[in-house]
């Protein structure tokens, strides 16, 4: 069978291969520590839950409008008015498959053959196989140590062409989980007004942040930014909602509208009574979210202590997200040998971080409990130190 050209261009997720290697090695019996996917281990809040179910009892179990239950696309556009500043109403605003199929949509909404697309890397995996899907280039530009794995105003003009369209802004960001702060986020707004790109500003980890980091959002500051913005997030990281595959994109009408027509001839619309769930996420105490957030702290904490014990390891202490993004290249291994070798010995699943375009580092996901990150970084101790 000759499969499209398309396919050849794009690789499988990782993250999810791996978590999946690890979950199926824990069904065999197999006393595995995963710290793969960014997946909270929290259930979803039992408030959330019971008005799923209140939902699917009172029969919201039909389609419904392909752009989502209209009074979810109303709850989110307060929600980010009120917390984001973020002038949407619901008719800016379009419920996805997750997250991740609202980037996907986006692209197919808004690229064309030969359309570039800056991502700074380390980016999240799925970013580039999205752009190419879409027909477009993704134009990757390198970020390090030096300025905290951000990319710069001037990295972003130097990158940007003519057939520039789109440039992907994540922050808090999924690997390195830095946050930018106020100025810089600023100062990135200036270059996307000044070169007429668009940004997409993907804040699903916003209400996941550590010491004072503050989130803001790109397009809260000023009109001509906020025309060249797209809102994306998602519940299924404050809310652990991975599963229920609820998501969000805020944007112009005509281009929410183009999303949803896109939308309407691919999944219809998202799971009509898992919607409901998300209006009681939105609406209900956010205790849960604070009590979430407040957890993976300490995991921080404890996890970071841990590898910096740990001889020839570095990391950063992240500012938000749940990962930490370590740096491996004095053990002169690359990240994929890493992550085999540390599976196969020691039972312990890690990232690769050539997967986010930085093959010297690795990535260890603290959504996970307490016992499994003192079991596993025991683990990643013994492994480093008997190398
Ligand atoms: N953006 C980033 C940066 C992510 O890490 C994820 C991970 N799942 C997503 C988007 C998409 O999340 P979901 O589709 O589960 O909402
Ligand atoms: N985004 C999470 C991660 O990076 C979940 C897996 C995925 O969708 O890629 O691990």
């Amino acid at each position: 069978m000759k499969l499209a050209a398309r396919v050849g261009k794009v690789k499988p997720s990782l993250t999810l291969a791996i978590a999946a290697k690890a979950k199926a090695m824990k069904v065999e019996g197999i006393d595995v520590c995963s710290f793969s996917a960014g997946e909270p281990d929290f259930d979803t809040p039992a408030h959330i839950k019971a008005a799923a179910k209140q939902a699917l009892d009172q029969g919201k179990t039909k389609y419904g409008p392909a752009a989502g239950e209209p009074k979810l696309r109303s709850a989110i556009a307060r929600s980010l008015r009120s917390e984001n500043k973020l002038d949407y109403q619901a008719e800016n605003v379009i419920v996805t498959n997750g997250g991740k199929h609202g980037l996907f949509n986006l692209m197919l909404a808004l690229i064309e053959a030969g359309d570039e697309v800056i991502i700074p890397a380390p980016y999240w995996l799925s970013y580039p196989d999205m752009v190419r899907l879409a027909g477009g280039v993704p134009i990757i530009v390198q970020t390090n140590a030096s300025t905290d794995y951000k990319i710069t105003p001037d990295q972003l003009r130097a990158a940007t062409t003519t057939n520039t369209k789109l440039f992907i802004l994540n922050s808090p960001s999924n690997p390195t989980g830095v946050v930018y702060t106020p100025a810089e986020i600023a100062a990135l707004a200036q270059v996307v007004v000044e070169q007429d790109l668009l940004v997409v500003s993907d804040e699903i980890y916003a209400k996941i942040v550590y010491d004072g980091a503050g989130h803001i959002s790109i397009g809260s500051l000023g009109k001509e930014i906020f025309e060249r913005t797209i809102t994306s997030s998602g519940f299924a990281k404050a809310y652990s909602m991975t599963g229920w595959r609820l998501g969000y994109l805020a944007g112009s009408t005509d281009l929410i509208k183009a999303v949803s027509t896109i939308q309407g001839h691919s999944t219809s619309n998202v799971c009509t009574f898992a919607q409901y769930g998300a209006i009681a996420a939105l609406e209900g105490s956010q205790d849960c979210v604070e009590q979430m957030r407040k957890a993976f702290a300490e995991r921080r904490k404890v996890m970071l202590e841990r590898l910096n014990a740990i001889p020839g390891l570095t990391c950063a202490p992240p500012d938000g997200a749940f990962y930490l993004f370590i740096n491996i290249s004095k053990t002169g291994m690359t990240s994929l040998e890493f992550c085999d070798a540390l599976l196969e010995q020691r039972q312990v699943a890690a990232i690769p971080g050539i997967a986010f375009g930085a093959d010297d580092h690795i990535r260890l996901s603290y959504a996970t409990d307490m016992a499994s990150i003192e079991k596993g970084m025991d683990r990643l101790d013994k492994f480093v130190r008997s190398m």
